[in-house]
Order: structure tokens, then sequence, then C-alpha cells
């Protein structure tokens, strides 16, 4: 028999698409499942998103489009990044993918070599890993353990890039933990990395509308815009704009990264569909009060989790600022047991809950970090509220 390439074999199903099938046919066979596992932000694009998206199916002219994306598709992610304190980029820094995770795929593919090492802090966002084996590159991870509010410390950073990796991936605000780093975390963060000049930098902050309390949005290059000659920015429109399905990832990079990405682009997907181009473009130029409505939400129903998750003796959980997760150290349930199911870590322990309760959540060691879960928060306030007290319910049922 003929063998799959090595590379597939590295490719890993996903943690967290797991734990959805599981809930889902569960709820096939009739039972009342709740579902904090997947991260989707569970809204829709404004009309003016669709009605663009119709208005572009008149005129479709069906054919090949460019590798880079329009220059409307271009201009308006232009646009976008100013709005974020990143203006200065010309079209020749910008491309377009099928998502974000398409775009990080196609950068690895781009800037790692097989035995290449790449830098990030741990929680990470499980596809990370995934990706860095699929390509062959070493993954360097960076422990951030709740005691340290799973943010990265200036020395532990300063630490891994004097081994010289080749890129350094970080996330703000982070996936799963939603913690979003300060003005003052990033700046110091990035005057680290001004000091080791032999390291791309990956930075994705597609959750980065998503940020509450007042925090702000930060990225190292308002603090060394000099590092934009090693630095891309990553973006997407799956979470801001309520449209993960519409498939759009885009980013602001060096030229000569960007033109690697367009000629990946040229060869496995050539285009983004006419569709889809003219929905994002409404989408980021068009009016952004259901973004800012939603982040207002989400910061809500933050606050229903965290006053939740505090009525539980020994669960801890750092304050998230962003995105739409939570990320509990669950830990104290470790060696007791729940109607008699014994309960030695976290995947126990959400294969327990979902179980007797019907709650789906992701293991934390999904993402690196076996004593959380995370939990993913955007659904009606009506179920966020019945999935947090059952899951009270369970720990109080620990024995
Ligand atoms: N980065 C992070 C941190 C994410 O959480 C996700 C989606 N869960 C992505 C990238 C990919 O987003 P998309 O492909 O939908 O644009």
């Amino acid at each position: 028999m003929p063998q799959l390439a090595r590379r597939t074999g590295r490719a890993k199903p996903s943690a967290i698409m797991a734990v959805a099938e599981k809930a889902k046919k569960l709820k096939a066979e009739g039972r009342d499942i709740i579902s904090f596992s997947i991260g989707v932000p569970n809204f829709l694009p404004g009309d003016h998103v669709y009605d663009a998206a119709r208005r572009s199916l008149d005129k479709d002219s069906g054919q090949y489009g460019s590798n880079r994306g329009t220059d409307a598709l271009l201009d308006a992610f232009l646009h976008h990044l100013e709005g974020s304190g990143l203006g200065g980029y010309t079209r020749r820094n910008i491309v377009a993918g099928v998502g974000a995770k398409h775009v990080l795929y196609n950068l690895a593919e781009a800037l790692l070599d097989e035995g290449d090492t790449i830098a990030y802090p741990t929680p990470y966002w499980t596809t990370y890993q995934d990706i860095a084996d699929i390509v062959g590159a070493v993954s360097l991870k960076l422990p951030c353990p709740p005691e340290q509010n799973y943010k990265l410390t200036p020395a532990q950073l300063d630490a891994a890039l004097a081994q010289k990796p080749k890129v350094f991936l970080f996330n703000n605000p982070s996936n799963p933990t939603g913690m979003v780093y300060s003005k003052d975390e990033v700046a110091a963060l990035a005057e680290v990395v001004a000091r080791h000049p032999d390291t791309w930098v990956l930075l994705d902050d597609i959750y980065n509308r998503l940020v509450f309390d007042g925090v702000g949005y930060h990225n190292f290059l308002h603090f060394r815009p000099e590092l934009r000659e090693r630095t891309v920015v990553i973006d997407s429109l799956s979470k801001t704009y309520g449209m993960p399905g519409w498939r759009v990832g885009l980013i602001a990079a060096p030229e000569n990264v960007a033109q690697a990405l367009v000629a990946l682009n040229s060869n496995h997907i050539t285009n983004l569909p006419e569709v889809v181009t003219a929905a994002a473009v409404a989408a980021l130029t068009g009016p952004q009060d259901i973004p800012q409505r939603k982040c207002a939400e989400f910061a809500a129903k933050r606050d229903r989790v965290l006053a939740a998750l505090a009525k539980i003796p020994g669960v801890v959980c750092p304050r998230p600022e962003g995105a739409f997760y939570a990320f509990p150290d669950i830990s104290v349930a470790f060696g007791k047991s729940h109607c008699g199911v014994a309960i030695h870590n976290d995947v126990d322990f959400c294969n327990a809950l979902l179980d007797a309760k019907g709650v789906a959540c992701v293991p934390g060691s999904a993402f690196g970090e076996p004593r959380a879960l995370r939990i993913s928060y955007t659904c009606a306030d009506d179920q966020l509220d019945e999935g947090l007290s059952r899951i009270q319910a369970f720990f109080a049922e620990l024995a």
C-alpha cells in the first residue's frame, strides 16, 4: 500500500471540534445540551453586508479574481487598520485569505522551514501547535500559568528570543483565556522584541475590536513602528463582524512576506469569491454599530460568568478583558468524583460535566493548560445562566 505523507500523520483533528461533535451527538439523541465549546460570536452581520452580497450577485463576473484580494478589499482593510492606529501601509502590504486560519497556515509555510522554531505563549490557540506540527516546525511553548494571569512577562520573552526562534507568535486578546495585555504590558514586550532582530513576529490580533473595560487595543507597532519590517498583523472578519462562515482573513505584512502569501494563494485558493469580497468590504467600511454593541454585550456576559464562577469554592478565574472566553482553573476538582465517576484531570472533568449536566466546555489541555477549561460564553443570557448554574451544581455534587 502507498503511504500518506508524513506531514498528514502529524495533523491531529481539533480537540475543540471533538467536544463539539460529542455535544452535537447527545443533542441529536434528545439531550438538553448547552454548548460553551465552540468559539463562535453567535450574531449575524448587519443588513448592509447582505445587501452588498446580493448586489454583487447581480453583477458577478464569474471569473477568476486577484490572488491578493481586490483593490476594494485591500483598501477597506487599510481603512480598518488606520482605525486601529496602524496607518501607513499600502496595498502591497496586504493579502486576503480564507479566514485567519488559512492565513496563519500560509505564514507558517512562508516563514518556517522544517526544524525551525516557533515560540508562543501557553495557553495557546490549539491550531498554532497543529500548524507548526504539520509544517515540521518545533514549538517553543512559553508557560504562562494562571498565577501570572496567563500573561507572558518581558523576562520570559527575552529568554525565549535569546534562543533565536525563527518566529514569535503572539495572540492578543487571547483565545482561550480572554486576557488582554495593557498598554504598558504591550510596550514592555515591544521593547524586548526590538532587542532581538532575528525573529519574525506574528501578531494574531483577530479579537482586537472585542476589548472591554476601556483597556484598549495595543499593538507592538504602536510603540515600535520600525518592527513593521519583520512583523505581520493578522486580522479576521469572523469574530468582529459575526462572519465566521464567510471565511475572510487579512494580513498587513512586509512586502516580501505579503508577496510570498500571494504566491501561495495563487497555487491553492486563487481568489476569494466576489460575493464574499463584497460582503467583506461592506462589513469593514459600513456602520460599526453591531460590533460595538456586541462588544458591550460580551463584557456583560463576562460579568455573569465571573460572578457565577466566584461562587464556586476553589475555582480561580483570571479576569478576561476581551474576546468571549473565560478560562477558569478547575484543578480543585481533580482527585474527586461525580456520582461515582472519578475525575483525574480536565478531560475527565469535561466528559463528566457533559454526561451529567449536558454542558459542553473544552478541556484546557487542548490549549496546553490541563488545569483549566474554556468557556465560550456568547450564547443567549438565559442559556448562559442555566449552563453556569449547572456547573455550580456539578461542583457542589463532587465527593
Ligand atoms: N486566531 C485565533 C486566536 C482564533 O481564535 C481563531 C478562530 N477561533 C482564528 C485565529 C481563526 O479565525 P478564522 O479562520 O475564522 O478567521
